[in-house]
């Protein structure tokens, strides 16, 4: 057994950690958490002076039978794609990249754009195998109370070795795209609402470096027509940090209005990998920010009145964003489960004082609200303010004290919001 140790940290790079990083081989002796492929974006999925398991050595497909695809959960979306798709198959909740494993989608409940009409990825899950703390290993259904704990479990209740998955069928690679332009808030929100009862993939981006709060709104199913086609993975992108970030105010500005720019109405046939995965086409994109890194603040509040007086304060932001996504999303189950009706936003800031300053005194205005921080792009929060969030926050440790008495499963994440010692 190859034990390395080294200095991880989330896709933010923000906060960072010494731990010992090992490839998962089926047992949990000393305490630690397992990685899938390091995209949550703070710090759940290492832990700073224990065991970090990494799971992408063990991603074989087990068995694939009609829509049933068995696979182990070290495998990615990337992987599933490239051999579902050719068949007329896809997964029926993608994030917004393919580098996520099978496991890592399971344990942060992962919604897509068309979670106001599919849910979450574990309503797509038959079952999985779950190894506990003790060793033992769990066939779990959604019958089982502690299926839905390990969705959006962060790793906290057992390592998922198994997932089986419900796909669904497609008619093509490509997406019947419409975009829509937004010239202000209202025209934004009231477009997102209505056009997702006509289209399964709804999303929006709100331009937060404009004076006026334009926004372009992507629609989308798949098409009927075309092939299928599938997109290999990105050659170009950055292989190390940069000392400095190129993200400024000014570079935000620029790529904003570019992006508008290029952005004009109308409907068009887009590959499912531009529809979903944008970001993807550049690696290691995250670098962009430097050594510092940065900052996702991802956020749902049930109204849309709150969004707007949160998006008021966002604009007085101490650093302006290119990237903000606005969804429409609905109910997800589990103790921490993010979602519930409501609208959900998430933007990336460049990390520093000011701006860690800003955003947490943002998220108590969250909690004010009814709302909640989605854990797994989480890298600020205190204690008490999880927990004002997340209703169940006390069952679920009470659930993990019992499965795991001796504390093994633990994350930096998990011992910052004190889920964990
Ligand atoms: C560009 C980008 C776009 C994204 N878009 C979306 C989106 O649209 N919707 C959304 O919901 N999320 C989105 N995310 C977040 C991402 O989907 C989640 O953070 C996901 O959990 C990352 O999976 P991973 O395999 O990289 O796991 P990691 O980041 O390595 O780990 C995430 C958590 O899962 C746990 N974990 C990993 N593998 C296992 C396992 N086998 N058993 C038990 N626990 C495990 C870890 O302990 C950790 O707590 C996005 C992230 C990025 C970078």
């Amino acid at each position: 057994m190859l034990v390395k140790e080294v200095v991880m940290s989330g896709w933010g790079g923000m906060l960072r950690g010494r731990t010992f990083a090992l490839s998962y081989e089926g047992k949990i002796i000393e305490k630690g958490i397992p990685r899938g492929l390091g995209r949550s974006y703070g710090d759940a999925s290492f832990c700073e002076g224990g065991y970090t398991w990494l799971m992408p050595p063990r991603r074989a497909l087990l068995k694939w039978e009609g829509s049933l695809f068995i696979a182990e959960a070290g495998m990615s979306f990337y992987e599933v794609i490239q051999k579902v798709l050719p068949q007329g198959w896809f997964p029926a909740v993608v994030p917004g990249t393919q580098f996520v494993t099978l496991g890592g989608a399971f344990a942060s409940n992962i919604h897509g754009k068309n979670h106001h009409r599919d849910g979450s990825f574990a309503d797509h899950v038959e079952w999985i195998e779950l190894r506990l703390p003790n060793g033992e290993l769990r066939h779990l259904t959604p019958q089982d109370e502690l299926f839905w704990a390990t969705a959006g479990g962060l790793g906290l209740t057992g390592i998922i070795e198994v997932v089986a998955l419900r796909l669904r069928r497609v008619p093509s690679s490509y997406i019947l795209h419409e975009v829509r332009r937004a010239r202000d808030w209202d025209e934004l929100l009231s477009t997102l609402e209505t056009e997702e009862i006509r289209f399964p993939y709804a999303v929006a981006w709100i331009d937060h470096t404009h004076q006026r709060n334009r926004g372009i709104i992507h629609l989308g199913r798949f098409s009927e027509k075309g092939a299928f086609r599938l997109r290999p993975s990105p050659r170009v992108g950055l292989s190390f940090t940069l000392p400095f970030s190129l993200i400024n105010r000014f570079s935000a500005e620029l790529i904003a209005a570019s992006y508008w720019a290029i952005h004009k109405a109308g409907t068009r046939e887009t590959s499912y990998a531009d529809f979903f995965f944008p970001l993807d086409r550049v690696k290691g994109w995250n670098r962009l920010w430097g050594r510092k890194g940065f900052v996702q603040f991802h956020f749902i509040v049930p109204q849309a009145s709150s969004l707007e007086r949160l998006w008021s304060h966002l604009r007085n932001s101490p650093a302006r964003s290119f990237l903000t996504v606005l969804k429409r999303l609905g109910f997800q189950r589990g103790p921490l489960a993010f979602s519930g009706p409501g609208w959900s936003l998430a933007i990336d800031l460049p990390a520093s004082v000011e701006v860690g300053k800003f955003l947490i005194r943002l998220a108590d205005m969250v909690a004010e609200e009814g709302g909640r921080i989605y854990l797994t792009k989480d890298s600020l929060l205190q204690p008490e303010q999880a927990q004002a969030m997340y209703p169940a926050w006390e069952s679920f440790r009470q659930l993990k004290a019992y499965i795991d008495p001796e504390g093994r499963l633990r994350s930096n994440l998990s011992k910052r919001l004190r889920l964990t010692e």
